[in-house]
């Protein structure tokens, strides 16, 4: 199947001519390739238009399957060579695709991130997430953060503000990327559209992740999650296969295993009650406005987040199509 494939590869014009200039790269030995190539090609045609029995009673060219392994490499190049061509015109031309994951704690932005990230192929950057490794690593930037942190505050704008400046500018960003716990101020958002006015682009999307804080408490101090990856589970609501509940009806500590890495889950020094009710007030009276901001651009799209984990992402999925 692949080298019939292959074959309807090289025979298209413009693969043809991409084929050629890779070939005459390889110029000690394209004749070579070439000619093995040819043998390649008409042996296929042979054995698709022969019965099996008369196939069977062919000796195969010694050199086919070599001819074929070479013509699959020099395609393969040449494809990947062409991707990226036009991922660099993509990157060099186009504007870039920038999204605000928004929503108060808990409503599903590091649940629905990922697979928002694998769906686009643009990261989630999350400055939660970012600060609490500079606080891990008791960077200068962790130190000043720690406490503020812990007690469900926020970091300076400047801090936040200075790490996203840095983050963006990096590769992996250059088709895009998600932003997930920024802008949380409006003068974070401000400075967000004054970077992204320098390079001539600007916030393409804000999906809102509607909830009531009612429902906000279960869901925070019933999270846990695996460092490394971001991935969230909840006892209730998403627990790990390996979760075993102990007599005291909690589940026990040492079951709580990431799905697929087996890798020991946490839980978070500010998922609690009391600093819930303080990181609600910051949202409240400080993030929320920022919907206000991008509102007259149309670019803002709310999504009901109260319901199950599928309606809210068949939600999403609505909501970042065009
Ligand atoms: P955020 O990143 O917005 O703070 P998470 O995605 O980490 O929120 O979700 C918080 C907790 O709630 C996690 O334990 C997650 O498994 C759970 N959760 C997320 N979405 C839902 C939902 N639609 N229904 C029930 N629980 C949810
Ligand atoms: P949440 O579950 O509240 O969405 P995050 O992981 O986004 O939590 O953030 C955790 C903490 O990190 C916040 O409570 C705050 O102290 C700090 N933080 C994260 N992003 C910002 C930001 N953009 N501005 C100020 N502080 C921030």
């Amino acid at each position: 199947m692949y080298t019939r494939q292959i074959c309807r590869r090289v025979a298209s014009g413009a693969s043809r001519r991409s084929f050629a200039s890779a070939a005459s790269k390889e110029s000690s030995n394209s004749i070579a390739y070439l000619v093995g190539a040819a043998a390649a090609v008409g042996g296929l045609a042979y054995y698709n238009s022969e019965s099996t029995n008369k196939v069977a009673s062919l000796e195969k060219p010694k050199d086919v399957d070599q001819a074929l392994a070479d013509l699959k490499q020099i395609v393969d190049s040449t494809i990947a060579a062409e991707i990226a061509v036009e991922k660099e015109k993509f990157a060099k031309y186009w504007p870039r695709s920038i999204m605000i994951l928004f929503g108060p704690p808990g409503a599903g932005k590091g649940t629905h991130g990922p697979k928002i990230e694998n769906l686009m192929g643009i990261p989630q950057l999350s400055t939660g997430d970012m600060l609490r490794a500079a606080v891990a690593a008791g960077t200068e930037v962790g130190k000043k953060a720690k406490a503020v942190m812990a007690a469900g505050g926020l970091v300076s704008d400047d801090i936040v503000v200075g790490i996203i400046r840095d983050r963006i500018k990096e590769e992996d960003c250059k088709f895009g990327f998600i932003l997930d716990g920024f802008p949380r101020t409006l003068v974070q958002a401000e400075a967000l559209d004054k970077m992204l006015s320098e390079e001539g682009s600007a916030v393409s999307k804000v999906i809102e992740l509607s909830v009531p804080d009612s429902v906000l408490e279960e869901r925070i101090c019933g999270r846990w999650i695996h460092k490394k990856s971001g991935r969230s589970y909840h006892v209730k609501f998403a627990p790990p296969k390996s979760m075993v509940i102990g007599e005291d009806g909690k589940p026990v500590a040492e079951s709580m295993k990431d799905d697929e890495t087996g890798e020991a889950l946490m839980q978070r020094k500010d998922d609690t009650s009391t600093a819930l009710v303080k990181r609600l007030q910051g949202y409240h009276g400080e993030t929320v406005p920022i919907l206000e901001h991008y509102a007259p651009n149309g670019v803002v799209k709310s999504v009901n987040a109260n319901q199950k984990m599928n309606g809210v992402w068949s939600e999403i999925l609505a909501a970042l199509s065009r």
